[in-house]
C-alpha cells in the first residue's frame, strides 16, 4: 500500500470551497449523483498549486453524511496534507471533531445509534468474524430485530393505555392476558439477544487458556506444538519457563490466546515462587485450563496440586509423553475421576494434537458462534440496556400476576421501551450521543 491521504468536506458550503481551491482539468463536466474529478489544489491567494489530487463529489443526500460531500484524495505527505487542510480552513472549512461524520450520518437520519457504533467496531475488530459481526449491525440487523420488539410492544401499550382512560372490568382481563402473553414472547427475543453476548465476548475478546504442569511436564513442547513453531524455550532442565509466555492461535477464525506458565511446585528460591503463584493466579483468570501430566513417570505431589487446582474448573487433561508407555497402561483412578476430557498425546512427536483444537473448538461451541447468521450482541452498552430491559419485563409480568392495577405494570412497560429505544438512539440523550462519538477517530 502507498502513502496517501484524504480530507473530507461536508455540509453546505462544501462545493463552494472546494470551487474557490480546486482547478479540475476538464471544467466542463457536469458533476452528477458521484463523480470524482483530476486536477489540482490551489491556495487562491497567489495560485500557487499545493497538489495534484482526485476530487470525489458526492451531491446530497447521497452521501456518507447525506450532506452535500467532497473527498479530496491527495499524495499525501503530512506537510501537503496540512496545507490543503489549512487552505480548506482559510476558505470557509471547519475542523471536524472526533467521530463528527458518523455523528451527522446518525443525526441526519441516515443510520441509527447501533449502526453508527458498529463502525467504530468494525474500525476495531481484530478479527474476522468480529468484523463480520459488525458488519451486520452496520446492516442494521440489530436495530430491525429492536424495533420488531418495540412494536410488539407498542401494540399491546395502545390496550393498555385505552383501558387506563376508560376501566371497564371485562376488557381489563383481555388486556391482561394479553399484556402477559406479550410480556413472554419479547422476554424470550430479549433472552436470545442477551445469549448471544457471550458468543459475541468470544468473537471480540477470545478464550484465554492456561497451560498448566509441573517442570519437564512437557508445557513447553506442547505450546510449540500447538503453534508449530519453536518460540517457547524448550529445555531438560527443570523451571526455566519461569515466567509465563504468550502466544495467540486461531481456532476457526477465533482468537485463542494461550499462555504457557511456570512450573507448579514447592518453590524454594524466590524467582520460582513468583512463577508458581503467577501460574496459580493465571489460571484462575483463564477461561480454560490445559493441565498436563507426564505419564511416564508416577504421580506425585506436584501432580497432585495441579489436579486439585482444576478440579472445579474447565479444563482439559493432557497426558503426555505416550511415546514412552506401555500398551497396557491404564489412566490413574486419581485423574480419571475428575471426570473431564483426557486426551494423550506425544508432543514431541506431534501426536494427538488436534484432538487438542476438536475439544477447544467443542468446548466453547466454536462452530455454532455464527456470524453471518443470527444476531450478535457485540456491544457493553446494548447488552446493559438489554438486561435492563429484562429486569422491567419481569417486574411487569410480576404485578400483573399479582394484580396490580395496569397503569402500575405500565410504568415498567414505558421504561422497557426506553431502554430499547436508547439502543437504537431514539431517546437518547445528548451526553450519551457525545460519549459515544468521542470514541471515534478524527476523520470518521
Ligand atoms: P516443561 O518444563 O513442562 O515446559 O517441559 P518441556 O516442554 O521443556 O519438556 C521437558 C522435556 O520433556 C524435554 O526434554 C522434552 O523434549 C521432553 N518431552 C516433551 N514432550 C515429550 C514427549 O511427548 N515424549 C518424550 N519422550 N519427551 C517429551
Amino acid at each position: 500500500m502507498e502513502e496517501f491521504g484524504i480530507i473530507r468536506l461536508s455540509g453546505e458550503e462544501t462545493f463552494k470551497i472546494i470551487k474557490k481551491i480546486f482547478i479540475p482539468k476538464n471544467k466542463n463536466t457536469k458533476i452528477k449523483g458521484y463523480n470524482m474529478k483530476y486536477g489540482h489544489i490551489i491556495n487562491p491567494k497567489n495560485n500557487e498549486i499545493i497538489d495534484e489530487v482526485l476530487v470525489s463529489y458526492f451531491i446530497k443526500p447521497r452521501s456518507y453524511t447525506t450532506e452535500d460531500m467532497c473527498e479530496i484524495n491527495s499524495h499525501g505527505g503530512s506537510i501537503v496534507m496540512e496545507n490543503i487542510l489549512q487552505i480548506c480552513l482559510e476558505n470557509g472549512a471547519e475542523l471536524a471533531e472526533a467521530g463528527e461524520f458518523t455523528k451527522r450520518a446518525f443525526l441526519n437520519g441516515r443510520i441509527d445509534l447501533s449502526q453508527a457504533e458498529s463502525i467504530i467496531d468494525i474500525i476495531n475488530s481484530k478479527t474476522k468474524k468480529e468484523s463480520q459481526a459488525s458488519v451486520k449491525q452496520l446492516e442494521g440487523f440489530l436495530s430491525k430485530e429492536i424495533s420488531k420488539i418495540r412494536s410488539k410492544i407498542l401494540d399491546v401499550m395502545v390496550d393498555i393505555e385505552a383501558n387506563i382512560d376508560y376501566p371497564e372490568y371485562d376488557i381489563e382481563q383481555v388486556t391482561e392476558s394479553r399484556t402477559l402473553n406479550m410480556l413472554d414472547d419479547v422476554k424470550k427475543d430479549l433472552n436470545k439477544l442477551k445469549n448471544s453476548f457471550d458468543n459475541g465476548k468470544i468473537i471480540k475478546e477470545g478464550i484465554k487458556v492456561a497451560i498448566i504442569g509441573k517442570p519437564n511436564a512437557g508445557k513447553s513442547s506442547l505450546l510449540n506444538a500447538l503453534l508449530r513453531e519453536e518460540r517457547a524455550i524448550v529445555s531438560k532442565y527443570e523451571g526455566t519457563t519461569r515466567d509465563s509466555i504468550e502466544e495467540f492461535m486461531n481456532i476457526d477464525g477465533i482468537p485463542v490466546k494461550i499462555i504457557d506458565t511456570a512450573g507448579i511446585r514447592e518453590a524454594e528460591d524466590e524467582v520460582e515462587k513468583i512463577g508458581i503463584e503467577r501460574a496459580k493466579h493465571i489460571a484462575n483468570d483463564a477461561d480454560l485450563i490445559i493441565a498436563i501430566f507426564d505419564i511416564s513417570r508416577e504421580l506425585d505431589d506436584e501432580d497432585l496440586e495441579i489436579i486439585d487446582l482444576i478440579k472445579d474448573k474447565k479444563a482439559i487433561i493432557i497426558l503426555n509423553k505416550t511415546d514412552l508407555i506401555k500398551d497396557d497402561y491404564v489412566v490413574d483412578t486419581r485423574i480419571a475421576e475428575l471426570n473431564k476430557t483426557i486426551i494423550k498425546i506425544s508432543a514431541l512427536n506431534g501426536i494427538g494434537i488436534d484432538k487438542i483444537n476438536e475439544e477447544i473448538a467443542r468446548l466453547f461451541k466454536i462452530n455454532e458462534i455464527d456470524s453471518d447468521n443470527g444476531i450478535i450482541v457485540t456491544n457493553v452498552r446494548h447488552k446493559n440496556l438489554i438486561n435492563k430491559a429484562i429486569d422491567f419485563d419481569e417486574n411487569a409480568i410480576r404485578s400483573i400476576k399479582n394484580n396490580m392495577p395496569m397503569d402500575i405494570c405500565s410504568i415498567d412497560i414505558k421504561a422497557m421501551l426506553e431502554c430499547l429505544g436508547e439502543i437504537t438512539g431514539e431517546n437518547v440523550s445528548e451526553n450519551i450521543i457525545n460519549e459515544i462519538f468521542s470514541k471515534f477517530c478524527l476523520g470518521k
